[in-house]
């Protein structure tokens, strides 16, 4: 199918053959029709595959259909809503470059900036604004935006937009838009639970599906690293000696956290940057940037880089600390294998955050491989802290060492077959997802399959299923796009 064939303007057209696309993806495919014919929307697909343009292309097409009156004074007519500064100032580039032949005013309103440009696009009638909730309603109560023409309103990651912690935001915002209009709802995750929640903003919606509801991106290649939480840092720096692991997201859950992995990576010499929320807006944005021109390797982030952020050629995505909420674990990985591209997705998993796994395996409904890095040492003592003071660090060593993370000290030994709970660092032991067995068998949960080989898991007939090769990925790319 040709873009032409989908009913897009002329000059959108024009816009999308200089962005170098030569098709539709599937969600394209599937929902630009849709909502040109004006309706409205829940669009669910994996991440990484088009939907911004989904959702921007077909509106921009209608835009254009019926002009504003000359003459007229010009109004908002689009709302976009996202849940990141990062996210709305990636769609603003997006909208921008699919606009880049259209007569339109494009604004985007988040925190950490001065409110000064923002109220003054407001104001002069910006016929598309892309907002985050909190800024947006503080611009609204200084009654800085006329939405009363509005037409479209598109609620991008709208899971995330519509789960506890936003909604109440949402509320505030929809209840002030006209109650015609056309209402779209994109993300790559959408629980039956959340999507009841759209009855409250839609009319009778057309749900336009690729894949599962839940589906990580399948060109990830998904890898799990049993390890005690001690040997995170050191596992991690030993990883990165790969030189394959050129462009690094990883995942902490908390920001002090992200700092102090940053900061323990730096000393070994890797240049990091640190994305989130304590940082201003300028560090976020040169943070993103120095990541996407490769002047850092690794960008260590928490949650909020989770989502929508596109940037080519993420190689990994290291999850320090396993995700609580397993939807968080989707878009995670969804930062690599972007468009037909490759990519790893790797997790550190320490005892206790066994159960995490075991729920994110029941909600993809497929056990993830579990490997072991090749020279490292599962048994390794605890390493006091370098920028601990020195005196402290004295005094400890003098101390007998206590166990760490529910095993011996160190966390060793293990033996075969019969991993303690929580005991990693030996052999054997079964998968904590119960699937596919391994040697040593009869492990407890929590034991580590051993992997003789170390880089490569032991039995793949027994692994399950998964796209683990580039052929892999390029195959499902290939079912995606017919190309
Ligand atoms: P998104 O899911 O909207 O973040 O898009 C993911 C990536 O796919 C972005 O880098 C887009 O520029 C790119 N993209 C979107 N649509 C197409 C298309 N039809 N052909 C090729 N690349 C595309």
């Amino acid at each position: 199918m040709s873009f032409k064939a989908l009913g897009l303007d002329p000059n959108i057209l024009t816009a999308i053959e200089e962005a170098g696309y030569t098709e539709p993806t599937p969600i394209q495919a599937a929902a630009i029709p849709v909502v040109i014919a004006g309706g409205d929307v829940i669009g669910i697909a994996q991440t990484g595959t088009g939907k911004t343009a989904a959702f921007t292309l077909p509106i921009l097409t209608r835009l254009t259909a019926n002009p504003v009156p000359q003459g007229q004074r010009r109004r908002t007519r689009v709302l976009v809503l996202a849940p990141t500064r990062e996210l709305v100032a990636q769609i603003e580039e997006n909208v921008m470059a699919y606009a880049r032949h259209l007569p339109l005013k494009i604004a985007k309103i988040y925190g950490g900036v001065g409110e000064k440009p923002q109220k003054d696009a407001l104001r002069a009638g910006s016929d598309i604004v892309i907002a985050c909730p909190g800024r947006l309603l503080d611009l609204m109560e200084q009654r800085c935006a006329d939405f009363s023409q509005l037409e479209y309103l598109v609620l991008d990651e709208a899971d995330r937009m519509l789960d506890m912690g936003f909604l109440p935001d949402i509320r505030r915002v929809i209840n002030q838009l006209p109650k015609k209009r056309q209402t779209l709802m994109f993300s790559a995750t959408l629980s039956k639970e959340i999507e009841t929640l759209t009855h409250e903003f839609q009319r009778a919606p057309k749900v336009v599906q690729i894949g599962k509801r839940a589906n990580p991106a399948e060109s990830v290649t998904q890898l799990v690293y049993e390890v005690h939480k001690h040997l995170k840092m050191p596992l991690l720096s030993h990883l990165l000696k790969d030189e394959k692991m050129q462009m690094v997201l990883v995942f902490s859950r908390t920001k002090h956290g992200a700092d102090k992995i940053a900061k323990k990576l730096e000393s070994t010499g890797v240049k990091c940057a640190t994305l989130h929320a304590n940082r201003s807006q300028n560090q976020r944005l040169r943070a993103l940037d120095d990541f996407k021109t490769g002047t850092v390797r690794v960008l260590v982030a928490t949650d909020i880089a989770a989502r929508g952020i596109d940037v080519d050629g993420i190689s990994h995505v290291v999850n320090f600390d396993f995700p609580h909420i397993v939807e968080d674990y989707v878009h995670r990985i969804g930062r690599t294998g972007r468009a037909q591209a490759i990519g790893d997705a790797i997790s550190f998993v320490s005892p206790d955050e066994q159960p995490d796994v075991r729920k994110l395996e029941r909600f993809i409904n497929r056990g993830l491989v579990r490997k072991k890095a090749e020279g490292f040492d599962y048994n390794a003592a605890p390493q006091p802290f370098s920028d601990e003071r020195p005196e402290r660090r004295e005094q400890r060593s003098s101390q007998p060492r206590r166990p760490q993370g529910g095993g011996r000290p160190g966390g060793g030994g293990g033996g075969q077959g019969g991993g303690r709970p929580g005991g990693y660092g030996g052999q054997g032991g079964g998968r904590p997802s119960g699937q596919g067995g391994g040697q040593g068998g009869g492990g407890r949960q929590g034991g580590e399959r051993r992997s003789s080989a170390g880089s490569a898991p032991r039995q793949p007939a027994q692994m399950p299923q998964q796209n683990t090769t580039p052929d892999g990925a390029r195959g499902l790319w290939k079912r995606l796009t017919g190309r």
